[in-house]
């Protein structure tokens, strides 16, 4: 199965698409880590990158789209899911060459969607791993030991792009040019809509009924 999880920042697509792909055997291919991971590592692309993350802003097309493309066709027989990409019409256009290309194909494109109150709630809230990634929030999932995830002991950090200020504009950049996806995916066959405005454990469920029916 190859899957898609777009919507907008902080909806949980990271959360939910870690345990999804782990439960599903899929690869997590997340644009925004293997980009983060760039900038912490030096690369070329990752320096070319770094001003336009700060900013909130998306990073150019033909970095992202080259980076992606040989982790999609590099999983053997397992399964995608992409989470954070395609994050513009551009890109989706991009991926659905780039599958045809290689004889493959998208089983799902899920919309996850919650009101941007909740939204900004949730990023400015939230505590990331230095490590493995995994999620934490101030308030609504704090770790058992202040500051220190609970899986792997590592320190968690706040995420430069999750001060207020940022958010906004993250949000502002998702409505014009992301959200434009849902009137080029809404009438693919496999597109399906979750409501992610819940709690965790109830919009996990959704989204695995969304995958598997
Ligand atoms: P995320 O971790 O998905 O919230 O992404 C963090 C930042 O990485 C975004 O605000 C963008 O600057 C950049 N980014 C991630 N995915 C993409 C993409 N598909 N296209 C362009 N920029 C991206």
């Amino acid at each position: 199965m190859n899957l898609v999880l777009f919507g907008p920042p902080g909806v949980g697509k990271g959360t939910q698409g870690m345990r999804l792909a782990q439960e599903e055997g899929l690869a997590h291919l997340a644009t925004g880590d293997i980009l983060r991971a760039a900038v912490r590592d030096g690369t070329e692309y990752g320096k070319r990158a770094k001003a336009f993350m700060d900013g909130g802003k998306l990073v150019p097309d033909e970095i992202v789209v080259g980076m992606i493309e040989e982790r999609i066709t590099g999983n053997g027989d397992a399964g995608f899911l992409l989470d954070g990409f395609p994050r513009n019409v551009a890109q989706a256009r991009a991926l659905e060459a780039m599958l045809d290309g290689h004889g493959m194909h998208l089983d799902r494109v899920v919309f996850m969607h919650a009101p941007e109150d909740a939204l900004i709630e949730r990023l400015s809230g939230r505590l990331i791993c230095r490590a493995c990634g995994f999620s934490f929030h101030r308030q609504y999932s704090p770790p058992r030991v202040a500051g220190r995830c609970d899986r792997c002991g590592v320190e968690l950090y706040q995420r430069d792009d999750d001060r207020a200020e940022v958010i906004a504009e993250r949000l502002k950049v998702y409505r014009a040019q992301t959200e434009p996806l849902l009137a080029y995916y809404r009438d693919a066959p496999g597109f399906r809509q979750v409501d992610a405005a819940g709690e965790m454990q109830a919009v996990f469920a959704d989204l695995k009924q969304a995958v598997e029916d």
